[in-house]
Order: structure tokens, then C-alpha cells, then sequence
């Protein structure tokens, strides 16, 4: 059942000596840098002054900034000449961020990717397609060495270019497939132009991430595809997959807290959130040498869950990531998450996946417009019908995030596609 027993079910209170160990250990290699000496020593902790992993709160807290300041190498607590391997994040809200690893670290990263796999039930009898960018984002090639690690016979098929997919899915028979959510519908139309039904091929697992998505577009994937799909939270700056993963019973993302230490912070007054409630993810690796990264504050908002999970294992859960704090569209005084509205329109069978929020400016103020694919099997000429959906539609998105939405319906296919994840927010305001 487990890929390392002893760790992913460690009772809670040997968990977290073992994170103040490594904690200890994480520091000591921090202020092998420059910003983080200097900020420890401002701060007075040094390792032994840490009595307990909660002690981790005394510590300054790290900003996507501090990374983009020290752009490209500052951060780096080892000799340049040990770093290994450069990753770079997708860039999604501004400069990119740089990550170095060391051996060590990227042999720790490849055995969190196959525990995370394991845990979603891959095994390493599966042919495992990784339909994912390589290079630079770490989706790639943090799956190909996880997967190879736990021993699938990996793919490293690379992003786009469905019909190949579509190919290489059927002439090798791959039994677990990872995409990015928004790829995923794409996929499935590209086997049904192809003939290829879902139930025809060998597909029993989907891995998806990398970008927010509801439960409901999850419920509507695993509808399309018939297998169950799994989420997957990493980032950059934690190496990338492997730092949450969902298993079999889909309770939430078991966070691995042996090699993070997990913090929800009210995204504002920076205190720990209630359980429960909605908090930024805060992370800090505990087993990292290149590049330790001490409370780094990911901007990704999630709550976290309580109560034991039936799997067994101890590490903690959060929920699915709400969205992150720069993607909160405030419209009309309220705070909007994509997401929230996701959630709305996946429920009604007459839509479709893709959508676009845009925000205009308009007499007598700011407007939300929602435009959002139709299923072509629903296409009617009877303009009251559709005019009966639009007003269906913006009172259901109006219940949930208190903005009425202009809705349009539009054509499949005919919303703008990007290369990598998905655009879901125009900000078309006057003065935006
Ligand atoms: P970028 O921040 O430029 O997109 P990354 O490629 O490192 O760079 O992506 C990491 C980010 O992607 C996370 O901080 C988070 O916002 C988002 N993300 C990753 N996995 C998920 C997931 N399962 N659900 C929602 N968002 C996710
Ligand atoms: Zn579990």
C-alpha cells in the first residue's frame, strides 16, 4: 500500500521531531547563503535555538520577491560547481523564478514523485504517458524521474501534438497518463476525431495539476475518461511535483511533511489559520541542500482538512488550491476566485469545459462577462432557450460569488488556447 511505510505513517509526534531535526539541519545549510546568513543573524536563531517544528514561525518569512531579487544564484548554499540541474517556473504572474539543485537533492525529489505516484495507486508494472512541457517547467522531467524511480516503463511524451498522443496512448497501451487539467478535454476530443474511445484503450489512472481547477471539471473528467484522476500540487520552488499529492480515497492532498514543513497564514495578518479556514500555503523545504528555502510564502490558498485519512497515512491534507491570492478578481466590491465560478458552470451539462472571465468597463460601473463554450449537441436556434441558459447561469454565478456576470454563450473551440496553462482571467478594465 505505502511506497515508504515507516515515513508516510510515522505517528504525528515522531513526524515532528523529525522535522525539527531536519529543520535544524535546514537552517544550518540556509545561512550558507548570503540573504538567508544575513537574515538569520538579524533575526538571532541559530539552528539549537529551535526547541520545537512550531519554533519555525520564529523565522523571516520569504517572498516571491526575494527570489527575483536574487535572480538568478543568490539563493544558492552550496558551490555552484554541485548544482546539477536549473529549473525555472512557468513565470504564470511575472519574472521567473530559479531553482538549483544539488545529487542530493534531486534523488530526493525523484523518491517524493514515485511515493506520490505510488500513493495514487501507479504501480511498477504501468506504462506511465507523461503528456506534460519538458525543459524548464518541472512537470517533465519531475515526473519522468519519479515514474522511472518507482519503475513504470516512462514516456516522456511531451506536451501538444494530440494525434501523436493519441498514437502513442494506443500503439503502447500506457495505463496512467499525467496532463494539466485544461489539456486533458482536448485529449479526449482528439481520440474521438481519432476513433478512440476512452473504454479502448488501457488508461486506468489520470495524474493532473499544475493548475487550479474545481472538483467538479475533476467529476467531469473522470466522466469523460471513465478512470479516476488525481491531483497533484507542486511548485518551482518546492522542486515541483511531489509536494501534495491526492491517494486512492481523493480525501484532499496529503502534504509529504517530512520533506516540507506545511504553515496556513491568513494571507494579510500572516497568524495561523483555524483548520478549516482559508490560508495561504507556506512551505519550508527540510531536505533540500542547494537551495533551502525557509517559509516561502507560495501565494497558492487552500484550507486545510481534518480527521485522519483512511490510507493511514499521518501527513496532513489540504484541500485543493482555491486559486492563488494575485488570481482574486475584485469586481463590485466582492472577491472572486475562477475557480468559484468553474465550479458553477461545470454543473451544467450544456457547457462545455473552456471559459473566459473577462472584466470590462461599462455605464454605470465595472462589468463581469463570462464567455463560455456551449456543447455542440445543445446548439438550438430557439433564442429564448439560450436566453433562458445566460439568465440560468448568471443567477447560479451570482449565488455563489455575489457579482450577476453578463454570460455569452460562444462555440466550442472558439475561446483563445494557450500553449501552456490556461488563461482564465482578462482584466480589460479601464486603468487595469
Ligand atoms: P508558475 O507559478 O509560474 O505557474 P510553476 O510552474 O512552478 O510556476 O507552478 C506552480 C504553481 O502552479 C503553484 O504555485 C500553484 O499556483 C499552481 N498549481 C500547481 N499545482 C496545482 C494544483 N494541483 N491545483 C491548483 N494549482 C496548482
Ligand atoms: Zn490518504
Amino acid at each position: 500500500m505505502y511506497w515508504e511505510k515507516d515515513l508516510e505513517t510515522l505517528e504525528r509526534d515522531q513526524l515532528t521531531a523529525l522535522q525539527l531535526t531536519r529543520l535544524r539541519q535546514t537552517l544550518a545549510q540556509a545561512s550558507r547563503g548570503a540573504l538567508y546568513a544575513r537574515r538569520l543573524e538579524e533575526a538571532g536563531l541559530t539552528p539549537e535555538a529551535l526547541r520545537c517544528a512550531d519554533d519555525v514561525r520564529r523565522i523571516p518569512l520569504t517572498e516571491k520577491q526575494d527570489l527575483r531579487d536574487s535572480y538568478p544564484f543568490g539563493l544558492l548554499c552550496v558551490d555552484r560547481e554541485q548544482g546539477i540541474r536549473l529549473h525555472s517556473s512557468s513565470g504564470t504572474t511575472g519574472q521567473p523564478t530559479v531553482v538549483v539543485h544539488n545529487r542530493h537533492d534531486l534523488d530526493s525529489w525523484a523518491n517524493l514523485v514515485a511515493r506520490s505516484m505510488y500513493c495514487a495507486g501507479v504501480r511498477s508494472r504501468d506504462t506511465f504517458q507523461n503528456i506534460c512541457g519538458y525543459g524548464l517547467f518541472t512537470g517533465g522531467l519531475g515526473f519522468q524521474y519519479g515514474a522511472e524511480r518507482l519503475g513504470c516503463l516512462t514516456i516522456p511524451a511531451g506536451a501538444g501534438n494530440t494525434r501523436r498522443q493519441v498514437k502513442i496512448l494506443t500503439d503502447c497501451g500506457s495505463t496512467v497518463i499525467h496532463a494539466i487539467p485544461s489539456y486533458l478535454p482536448r485529449l479526449h476530443q482528439g481520440m474521438a476525431e481519432m476513433g478512440v474511445a476512452p473504454g479502448d484503450t488501457e488508461v486506468r489512472i489520470i495524474l493532473t495539476g499544475a493548475e487550479p481547477h474545481s472538483e467538479g471539471t475533476r467529476l467531469r473528467l473522470q466522466e469523460l475518461f471513465g478512470v479516476p484522476v488525481f491531483n497533484s500540487y507542486g511548485l518551482t520552488e518546492m522542486n515541483g511535483p511531489g509536494v501534495g499529492f491526492e491517494c486512492e480515497y481523493q480525501t484532499g492532498l496529503h502534504v509529504w511533511e517530512d520533506a516540507f514543513l506545511l504553515e496556513l497564514l491568513h494571507p494579510e495578518t500572516l497568524a495561523p489559520v483555524a483548520e478549516g479556514d482559508i490560508g495561504e500555503v507556506v512551505l519550508t523545504t527540510l531536505d533540500r541542500q542547494a537551495m533551502p528555502m525557509l517559509r516561502y510564502r507560495t501565494r497558492d490558498l487552500a484550507r486545510l482538512l481534518s480527521g485522519p485519512c483512511p490510507c493511514g497515512r499521518t501527513h496532513r491534507r489540504i484541500s485543493r488550491i482555491l486559486g492563488r491570492s494575485d488570481d482574486m478578481v475584485i469586481i463590485k466590491g466582492c472577491n472572486v476566485f475562477p475557480v468559484q465560478i468553474e465550479q458553477v458552470l461545470m454543473r451544467f451539462p450544456e457547457l462545455g469545459h473552456d471559459y473566459l472571465i473577462r472584466l470590462i468597463s461599462e455605464e454605470p460601473g465595472d462589468q463581469m462577462r463570462i464567455d463560455v463554450e456551449m456543447r455542440p449537441e445543445f446548439f438550438t436556434d430557439d433564442w429564448r432557450a439560450l436566453d433562458g441558459l445566460c439568465r440560468r447561469l448568471a443567477e447560479a454565478v451570482c449565488d455563489e460569488v455575489l457579482v450577476t456576470p453578463k454570460v455569452k454563450l460562444v462555440e466550442p473551440g472558439s475561446l483563445p488556447r494557450a500553449d501552456g496553462k490556461a488563461i482564465r482571467v482578462l482584466d480589460e478594465r479601464i486603468g487595469s
